[in-house]
């Protein structure tokens, strides 16, 4: 183990036998007009939080950014320290990974929200397609007046500039011969197909010339309802899928026609017995818990909109409004700040669920940066109080997530 690894590895230890930090007060109470920026930032026009004088619950980390010019450096937040110790060590560059926000309640204007957080993990070093670096975990709790009104799990992953990134890979992409093209065909048509006998009227899965039935080599197709059930599973951690990001889930899935394929399941925990239909994303089969499908919505990703965003989001690193600074940090451009990312997946959820509805969490994973003239399409399945949210630009998948929703 190197110097600096057993250096980085200490502080994260001290840092998290620390425990939780003070409670580090807003600078300011929450108020209409730093709701009215978001709203108008995000293109939220739910009229609930006007009318009834509350803060949207994706908002909950912004009142207690610390601003443009902290007046205060809070040496004590363990985020920000275990930050220096890593950009002393060279891990400068920082992009947040992932979120998962529990809201027990939502802020009403007037009141003032505390926060406390402590160092839950530190890993590395890895090798990420942005560099070497260290992801970095913090738990944060937001009180007002000792209450816990929300909760998030945050991680960014803390990276040195300039390191050989090594090239995107190319994902899997399906082998097919004489027997399957019909098959992926059928994919690239939006229709899951299985083979039929021309003689006898057996299906079958997966593909091939003759028919196991009776022997005759005549195959034709059907197109399938694409419903099916959940036979089995597992969940692929390591080692890392070319143009994939870990974990992925394949299951074995029973087709209600009454054959058995193997697909990605997306968008659920998976458990055997579940209900699942058949959606098609980067030219496969993937399955998805049988639900509502969400309205497509296409986002425009502006200058403006990822701008105004990040500072009505609070955050005012270069990264999100600096286009020479982000292009410095190894970014083609600027890019939407994670703040901003959940803003926009609670305006799709809540587009769809109607004002009445109240959102009890948000959970995302960042995956490829969203920059200047990319359309960032949202896309969503409900099954009970669940959304399985999604967020693709034309080089990837930015952000995958659920969103808990009671009406
Ligand atoms: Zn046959």
């Amino acid at each position: 183990m190197s110097e600096v690894t057993e250096t980085i590895e200490a502080a994260g230890r001290r840092i998290a036998e620390a425990g939780l930090s003070a409670a580090r007060p807003a600078r300011d109470p929450v108020n209409r007009p730093a709701i009215r920026d978001w709203l108008a930032a995000i293109g939220d026009d739910n009229p609930r939080y006007e009318r009834e004088g509350l803060a949207p619950p994706a908002m909950v980390q912004v009142w207690t950014m610390r601003g443009l010019r902290p007046s205060a450096p809070d040496d004590a937040d363990p985020l920000r320290v275990m930050s220096d110790v890593l950009d002393e060590a060279g891990f400068t560059s920082v992009v947040a990974t992932d979120c998962a926000q529990t809201y027990h309640r939502y802020l009403r204007e007037g009141e003032t929200v505390a926060v406390r957080s402590r160092l839950t993990g530190v890993a590395g070093p890895k090798r990420t397609a942005l560099g070497e670096g260290w992801f970095v975990t913090t738990a944060s709790t937001w009180e007002v007046d000792g209450e816990p009104v929300a909760e998030m799990r945050f991680r960014v992953l803390k990276y040195r500039p300039g390191a050989t990134a090594p090239a995107r890979a190319d994902p899997i992409r399906p082998v097919t011969g004489p027997d399957s093209a019909f098959f992926w065909a059928g994919v690239d048509a939006g229709e899951l197909r299985i083979q039929r006998c021309g003689k006898c009227g057996a299906l079958r899965h997966p593909p091939g010339p003759g028919c196991p039935a009776c022997g005759a080599f005549t195959p034709e197709y059907v197109v399938a309802a694409g419903t099916g059930t959940v036979h089995s599973y597992v969940v692929h951690h390591h080692p890392p899928l070319p143009g994939r990001r870990s974990p992925v889930t394949v299951a074995l899935v029973d087709l209600d026609e009454g054959v058995r394929m193997v697909g990605e399941l997306r968008g659920t925990r998976p458990a055997i017995g579940d209900r699942v239909q058949v959606t098609f994303a980067d030219g496969l089969p993937v399955w998805r818990p049988a639900g509502i499908e969400l309205p497509r919505w296409d986002l425009a990703v502006t200058p403006t909109v990822i701008i105004s965003s990040a500072l009505a989001t609070r955050d005012f690193q270069d990264v999100h409004h600096d286009r020479d600074a982000a292009v410095r940090r190894g970014s083609r451009d600027i890019f939407l700040n994670i703040l901003a990312t959940t803003g926009f997946v609670q305006r799709y959820v809540t587009d769809w669920a109607g004002p009445a509805a109240v959102l009890r969490g948000i959970e995302i994973r960042l995956g490829a940066p969203c920059h200047p003239g990319d359309t960032l399409t949202f896309t969503g399945y409900a099954h009970g109080d669940e959304v399985a949210v999604a967020g693709r630009t034309a080089t990837g998948e930015h952000v995958s997530g659920t969103v808990r929703v009671t009406s």
